[in-house]
C-alpha cells in the first residue's frame, strides 16, 4: 500500500479525467498497467495487505485504549483517518454519490458515515452489475415506465417511518436505498400505514345512506383509537380491560358496514329494461378536471351525488409498499371526467361515501374486484349498487373479457395498456398517463348502455341475465378486504404455490427467510417481493450457501435490504444447517398426505430422497413407534456379532428390520447411547413386553435368549452407575420423542 505506484494508481484514479491527457497512458487501460488483468491483479495484493495491515492495528476495546493513551499514535490515526476519508469521499464524488463523508459538522455519527458507505457501494455495485448485464447482452432497463421526455422527480433516500429526525433511532429503521425516482407518498399520509399484523378494521365513522346504524365501536373514536398503552393502569391490567372492551365489539368490527344495505338492495324496475345506448362524448369535447383539493373534491362528490350513474376506476401501486398504495381515482359521468389524486386526498375521500353508497346512482366498474378492497383499504368508501361490465362480458360470453376488449368491441377504440403498470405513484402526473387513465373510464357509462341491452336481447328480452349480473355485482361490492396475516404455517402455503421439493433443512431455511421477509416488509412498509422475491428466497433455500457471499449470489440483483442485512440472512441460513437433515419423500398417488411413514424409503432411489412437504405430515404413534421398536429388537436380538448364529427366523426378522429406516436415527449421537440400556434389558419393563410381544410374533424367542438377554441385564444393573443411567434415561426422553416415554 506504501509503494509509490500504489499512489500514483489511487491518485490517478481519484482524480478521474487524467486519463486521456498524455500519449503514453492513452493505449492503456490504466496509468502503469498494461492491461485490466495487470491492474486487477496488482489491485487485489494491495487489497489483501491492506486488510493484513487492518488485522495488525490495536483491537478495539482495551487494547486501542491503551495505544490511544499515547499521543503520537492518537495523532497518527487521526490525520491516516482524514486521508482514509478524503480518498473514500473522492471515490464517491467520481461514482456521483453523497460524499460528504469527510465533512464532521455536518455528519457526526460513524453510523450516518457507514450508511454512507453502504449508500455508495450499493450504487457501486448496482452500476457494475448493470455494466456485466450489459456485457452479457442483457439490457436491464432501470427505469419505471415513463412517458417519452419526462423528468423524475427528486431522488428520495429516506425511511418512511423513520421516528423523529435524529439519528438516535437508527438501529429500529432501515435506510431505503432504491426510492431513487419516486418521492414514497406515504411519508406525506396523515394516518401512517398499519402493517401490523393484525386483522383489517374498517375505516367508516360515518355512514351516509346507512338503513342500518353503524355500530358504536365505529362511531366512538375513543374506542377505536384507543391502545392498550393509553390506559393509565398496569400493563396486564391495560391489557385486560382492552381484550374487554373491544371483545364485545368483535363482530362489528369484521362485518361488512354496508352488508344490511346490500341484502336489501333491490333493482328497479327501470334497470332491468332496455336501454337505448347513450353514445359517449368525444374525448376532445369533454371536460376533465384534475382532483387534488378537498374543495374539489366536494364539489365533485355534490355533482355525483345529482347523477344517476358514474364510472369509477383505480390505478394501484405495489411494489414499493406493504399493502399497496391506490394512486388515482377516475371518474366519468355522461358529461365529465375527473381524475383524482388519491394519495394526496387520501384521507378525505371517505367522503364520496354519501354517493359511492347511493343505492339510487349506479357505479360502473370494469373488474371491481381489487377496486372493492382498495376502496375499502385506502379510503373507507364502500358500493352499493355496483354494475361490474366484466362480469356483463362473462355472462355475454364474449371472446375476452378485458377492458381493452369492450373498447374495441363497443367503442372501436384502440386503448394503449402499455400504462397499466406504470409507476402510479409518479407526481405531477404526465399528460400521457393523465389520458390513459381517463380512459379507462370515459367510454364506460356507454360500455355499460350496450352490455345491458344486448344481456336482455340474449336473453329473448326477459331480465334473468341481467339480473344475474346485477347480482354478481353486488356480491363483489359485499367483499371485505382481508389484510395479509402471518402465521407460523403461511411458509407452507407459499411453498405448496411453489410446488417446491425441500428436505428438512432447506424447509428450515424458507420458513425463517419467509419470516425474516415478513416482518422486514412490515417494518419498512415495502413489498415482500421488494425485501426479496420468492424466486430468490427459494434459491437461497436450496442452496443453503456457507457464505454471506453466497447468499449474494443466489440473489441478482441483489434487493437493497438483503445486501444489508446478509448477515442475518447469513445466520438464518446457518440455523437452517444446524438441523438434522430428514430423509422424506413425496408419495405420488395422495399428494394431500405425502408421508406413508417416514420410515418407508422402499421406492426412494438416492437421488430423490426429498418430499414436497405440502403439510405438516400426520404421523401416526404407531409410524413413529414401529421403527423404534424394530430398531430395539435389533439392538437386542441381533447384533452383527450373533450373524452367524441367526435362525431362520432371525433373518427374517433382520430382513424386515433393514427394509425400513429409522428417522430418529439422526437426533441420535452415536449407535448405541440412545438405548435406555436398563429398559431394553428389563424383562418386566414396558419396552421389553412391547418388543417381546411384537418380536414372538413372527419370531419365536428361546427361553436360552430370554434367560441371556435377563442375565445381561443384571450384569448391566451392576456395571452401569446410576449417573449414567440417569443421563441414558433423560436422553432417550429428550431426543427420542414422548413415544419412548409412552412405551417405558
Ligand atoms: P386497471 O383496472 O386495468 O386500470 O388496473 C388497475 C391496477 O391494477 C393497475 O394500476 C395495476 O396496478 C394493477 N394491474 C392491472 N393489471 C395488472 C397486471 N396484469 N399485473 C399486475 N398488476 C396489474
Ligand atoms: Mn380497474
Ligand atoms: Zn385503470
Amino acid at each position: 500500500m506504501n509503494s509509490s505506484k500504489s499512489n500514483d494508481a489511487t491518485d490517478s484514479s481519484c482524480q478521474g479525467g487524467n486519463l486521456d491527457t498524455t500519449e503514453e497512458v492513452k493505449d492503456e487501460l490504466c496509468p502503469g498497467f498494461k492491461d485490466a488483468d495487470t491492474f486487477v491483479k496488482y489491485g487485489l495484493g494491495a487489497v489483501l495487505s491492506a486488510t493484513k495491515a487492518s488485522a495488525g492495528l490495536p483491537q478495539s476495546g482495551d487494547e486501542y485504549d491503551f495505544y490511544r493513551s499515547f499521543p503520537g499514535f492518537q495523532e497518527f490515526c487521526e490525520s491516516q483517518g482524514d486521508k482514509l476519508l478524503h480518498c473514500m469521499s473522492q471515490i464517491m464524488q467520481n461514482h456521483g454519490c453523497r460524499s460528504h463523508i469527510k465533512d464532521r459538522d455536518k455528519l457526526t455519527g460513524i453510523e450516518e458515515r457507514f450508511d454512507l458507505v453502504v449508500d455508495s457501494n450499493d450504487v457501486i455495485l448496482e452500476r457494475a452489475g448493470i455494466l456485466l448485464d450489459e456485457a452479457d447482452g442483457v439490457n436491464r432497463s432501470q427505469k419505471p415506465v415513463m412517458p417519452v421526455g419526462f423528468q423524475p422527480p427528486k431522488i428520495v433516500v429516506s425511511s418512511w417511518n423513520r421516528k423523529g429526525s435524529s439519528s438516535g433511532s437508527r438501529s429500529e429503521t432501515f435506510r431505503l436505498l432504491h426510492a431513487k425516482n419516486i418521492a414514497r407518498p406515504q411519508l406525506k399520509f396523515k394516518e401512517k400505514v398499519d402493517n401490523s399484523n393484525t386483522p383489517f378494521v374498517p375505516k367508516i365513522f360515518i355512514k351516509p345512506n346507512s338503513l342500518k346504524a353503524l355500530p358504536s365501536y365505529f362511531t366512538n373514536k375513543q374506542i377505536r383509537k384507543e391502545r392498550p398503552e393509553d390506559l393509565d393502569v398496569p400493563a396486564a391490567l391495560a391489557d385486560f380491560i382492552h381484550q374487554q372492551r373491544t371483545q364485545e365489539h368483535v363482530e362489528d368490527m369484521f362485518a361488512h358496514p354496508y352488508q344490511y344495505e346490500l341484502d336489501h338492495l333491490i333493482v328497479p324496475e327501470s334497470l332491468l329494461s332496455k336501454p337505448e345506448p347513450q353514445m359517449y362524448k368525444p374525448l376532445a369535447e369533454t371536460n376533465l378536471t384534475f382532483v387534488d383539493s378537498l374543495e374539489d373534491l366536494v364539489t365533485l362528490n355534490e355533482k355525483l351525488c345529482k347523477s344517476s350513474e358514474f364510472a369509477v376506476d383505480l390505478e394501484h401501486h405495489s411494489y414499493r409498499s406493504f399493502l399497496g398504495l391506490t394512486c388515482l381515482m377516475q371518474v366519468s359521468t355522461r358529461e365529465e371526467d375527473f381524475i383524482i389524486d388519491t394519495l394526496e386526498l387520501r384521507s378525505e375521500l371517505y367522503i364520496l361515501n354519501e354517493a359511492f353508497t347511493d343505492p339510487s346512482i349506479v357505479k360502473v366498474f370494469h373488474g371491481a374486484d381489487s377496486d372493492i378492497e382498495w376502496l375499502q383499504r385506502d379510503f373507507g368508501l364502500y358500493v352499493v349498487n355496483l354494475f361490474d361490465t366484466h362480469q356483463a362480458s362473462r355472462a355475454l360470453n364474449l371472446a375476452r373479457h378485458s377492458l381493452d376488449h369492450l373498447l374495441k368491441h363497443f367503442c372501436d377504440v384502440d386503448s394503449d395498456k402499455r400504462y397499466q403498470l406504470a409507476d402510479w405513484r409518479i407526481r405531477p402526473l404526465p399528460e400521457e398517463m393523465i389520458q390513459y387513465a381517463r380512459s379507462d373510464t370515459h367510454y364506460l357509462l356507454y360500455i355499460y348502455d350496450c352490455v345491458r341491452a344486448q344481456l336482455l336481447d340474449s336473453n329473448h328480452g326477459q331480465p334473468g341475465l341481467l339480473q344475474c349480473v346485477w347480482n354478481k355485482s353486488r356480491d363483489i361490492s359485499l367483499k371485505k378486504y382481508l389484510k395479509p396475516i402471518y402465521t407460523e404455517e403461511s411458509y407452507l402455503e407459499l411453498q405448496r404455490k411453489q410446488k417446491k421439493s425441500f428436505n428438512t433443512q432447506q424447509l428450515t431455511a424458507f420458513r425463517l427467510l419467509f419470516a425474516w421477509r415478513d416482518k422486514l416488509a412490515r417494518q419498512e412498509d415495502e413489498s415482500t417481493g421488494y425485501v426479496l422475491p420468492t424466486h430468490m428466497m427459494i434459491k437461497i433455500s436450496e442452496e443453503l450457501p456457507k457464505e454471506p457471499q453466497g447468499i449474494i449470489a443466489c440473489c441478482i440483483p441483489v434487493p437493497p435490504l438483503v445486501r444489508q442485512q446478509v448477515n442475518e440472512l447469513h445466520s438464518l441460513v446457518q440455523q437452517a444447517r444446524e438441523m438434522p437433515l430428514l430423509k422424506v419423500r413425496n408419495h405420488r398417488c395422495s399428494p394431500e398426505v405425502s408421508l406413508f411413514g417416514p420410515h418407508d424409503v422402499s421406492k426412494v432411489s438416492e437421488g430423490e430422497e426429498t418430499i414436497r412437504l405440502s403439510a405438516p405430515p400426520k404421523i401416526t404413534l404407531f409410524q413413529v413407534a414401529l421403527p423404534i421398536l424394530l430398531h430395539f429388537i435389533q439392538l437386542l436380538f441381533i447384533s452383527p456379532n450373533d450373524q452367524r448364529s441367526m435362525s431362520v427366523a432371525q433373518m427374517k426378522a433382520r430382513r424386515i428390520i433393514e427394509s425400513f429406516e429409522n428417522p430418529f436415527r439422526m437426533y441420535l449421537p452415536s449407535a448405541d447411547v440412545h438405548v435406555n440400556k436398563n429398559a431394553k434389558f428389563d424383562p418386566s419393563s414396558k419396552i421389553f413386553e412391547v418388543i417381546e410381544a411384537l418380536f414372538t410374533s413372527f419370531v419365536v424367542v428361546s427361553t436360552e435368549q430370554r434367560a441371556k438377554a435377563k442375565r445381561s441385564y443384571q450384569e448391566s444393573l451392576q456395571k452401569v452407575p446410576t449417573v449414567r443411567q440417569q443421563a441414558a434415561v433423560s436422553y432417550l426422553l429428550s431426543h427420542s420423542f414422548p413415544v419412548c416415554f409412552y412405551l417405558i
